[in-house]
């Protein structure tokens, strides 16, 4: 088919048109802008009792959050820093999940003015994968250590929903001999980034087995929207965007993830459409985004604008950021990329990030490849974290983190409404500590550099101590406690990818 038909047939704005109220998307700019403009001086009493709401694990609303935004006291910015990671305690307890990216293709018929990607980027060099291309990617992905993958594509006919799925095919078909123990091993869990798709193709992916579909709005606000999505493109339709993730679970895929990159206009007025969108995915079907990411520009080979935007967001910015949308959503998972240097990734974790990505390349093919010139020509944006899984999950068990593979809550139909119903009530977390514990064990064992494994023993020890010392593990004679010890001396002796 040719470029030009495709994308004539791409958008089909009918399907929108159930969610939208009296005719208008659920961004509301003036009400935001209100909101932001009438909550400029809370007082530190209301501040309080707002930081008291959320540590119940009570979603915020637009008001409660506009306040948060405002705070310009470091005394109080300390306080919600705090209550950032006893959230994230409480819900998710003290586990970091990792993933892998994997970039099939960037060919794209879009022209974002941030994107390396962009039809008119005339130095990056395009390159689609093939399938044994991709497989071998997934086996250098599998011998980092990994278990989950999240696969990015432009948005092109020839990385359409037919591409995607055969790549996705192509990543669970392939087992791999972990490195030090020889046992098999294979990608238990892939999640997609790409542009929206329409309902139909929707469903055609959920039935190959996808974990969670992710679509960043990039922005909330329309007149930037519009300026740095050319009107002509398939981008350029804000609302096609914005209800993708409606049309996604629609089609039955009830992990949805949102994210919008920070940088292009107002942090404060991006976290406010990124509450009013989960809280509109909430609104049509009981849950709300599986997890929330915050990407920060960052330079892009031909882009003025990855590098010249009035909104580039400075460090300090990014943690209120970041923590103010811990206190707002407390369920969602948080995810913070190797688009940010080791140092403020470190901070942000302990605001209450719960997932990242390690032993990141963006290239296409740029796992299997040593990074030359030509690779480097093939990324997106320029990455900050390179360093290996191996260095990161030594870093977070220096500061008392458990690293985590756990896939199983998707594997046992832990999704959608039933997991975020286990995350408002805390429990969703006792079981992922539970498969954090036994997913480390596995790596520990299979991957991990005497260093690591040093601090990582210790670790679990700890873990399993804390475990055996919590009530709801020991109720009826120490059940789940004995389920799980059993689950662990079997991985000890050599048996994998079993879960609570
Ligand atoms: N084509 C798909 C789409 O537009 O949704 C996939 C998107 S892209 C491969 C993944 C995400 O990278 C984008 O949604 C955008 O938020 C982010 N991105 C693009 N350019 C970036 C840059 N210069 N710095 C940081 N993130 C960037
Ligand atoms: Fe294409 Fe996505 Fe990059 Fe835009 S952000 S140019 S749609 S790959």
């Amino acid at each position: 088919m040719q470029v030009k038909e495709w994308i004539k047939n791409a958008i089909k704005s009918e399907e929108n048109e159930k969610y939208l109220e009296n005719g208008r998307d659920f961004i509301n700019e003036d009400a935001l802008h209100k909101a932001l403009h009438e909550n400029i001086s809370p007082s530190d009493q209301e501040i309080r009792r707002i930081i008291a709401k959320a540590k119940s694990i009570k979603a915020l609303n637009i008001d409660e959050t506009a306040k948060l935004l405002h705070v310009n006291n470091q005394n109080l910015w300390n306080e919600i820093f705090t209550a950032a990671l006893e959230i994230k305690r409480k819900v998710y307890d003290n586990r970091i999940v990792f993933f892998a990216p994997l970039y099939c293709s960037n060919l794209c018929v879009n022209n974002c003015a941030y994107c390396g990607f962009r039809s008119e980027n005339k130095e990056e060099k395009r390159r689609i994968l093939t399938i044994p291309e991709v497989k071998t990617e997934t086996r250098h992905v599998l011998n980092n250590g990994h278990k989950r993958m999240i696969m990015v594509y432009g948005e092109h006919p020839q990385s359409d929903v037919n591409y995607m799925i055969e790549t996705i095919k192509a990543v669970y078909s392939v087992e791999e001999k972990t490195p030090k123990s020889g046992r098999p091993t294979s990608i238990r869990r892939v999640n997609v980034n790409a542009a929206p798709l329409s309902i139909g193709d929707f469903k055609k992916l959920k039935e190959c087995g996808i974990g969670t579909y992710q679509v960043f709005q990039e922005t909330y606000h329309k007149e930037t929207y519009r300026k740095v999505h050319p009107q002509n493109t398939l981008k350029g339709d804000y609302n096609w965007r914005l209800y993708s993730l409606h049309r996604a679970q629609e089609a039955g895929i009830d992990d949805v993830a949102i994210g919008a990159l920070f940088g292009l206009y107002d942090w404060r007025f991006e976290v406010l459409g990124l509450v009013a969108h989960a809280a509109n995915l909430e609104k049509h079907f009981g849950v709300g985004p599986h997890t929330v990411s915050v990407p920060r520009l960052t330079p892009a080979i031909g882009s003025q604008l990855s590098t010249q935007s009035k909104y580039i967001v400075n460090d300090n910015d990014f943690k209120k950021l970041v923590a103010v949308l811990r206190l707002a959503l407390p369920y969602p998972g948080l995810i913070i990329t190797a688009r940010e240097q080791p140092a403020i990734k470190r901070e942000v974790i302990k605001l209450g990030c719960t997932q990242t990505d390690a032993s990141t390349k963006i290239g296409i093919g740029a796992y299997q490849e040593c990074v030359d010139n030509d690779t480097k020509k093939s990324e997106q944006f320029t990455i900050g974290d390179p360093r290996s899984l191996d260095d990161i999950i030594k870093e977070v068990a220096e500061m008392g983190m458990i690293s985590s593979f756990c896939t199983a809550g998707y594997r046992c139909g832990r999704t959608g409404e039933k997991i975020m119903g286990m995350l408002k009530h805390c429990v969703e977390g006792k079981f992922c500590k539970l498969n954090a514990v036994l997913t480390y064990r596995e790596y520990l064992d299979d991957y991990a550099s005497p260093e690591t494994k040093a601090i990582g023993e210790k670790l679990i020890e700890k873990e399993i101590g804390e475990i055996k010392s919590q009530h709801y593990f020991m109720k009826n004679n120490g059940k789940i406690f004995n389920d799980f010890m059993r689950n662990y001396e079997q991985i000890k002796g050599g048996a994998r990818d079993i879960y609570i």
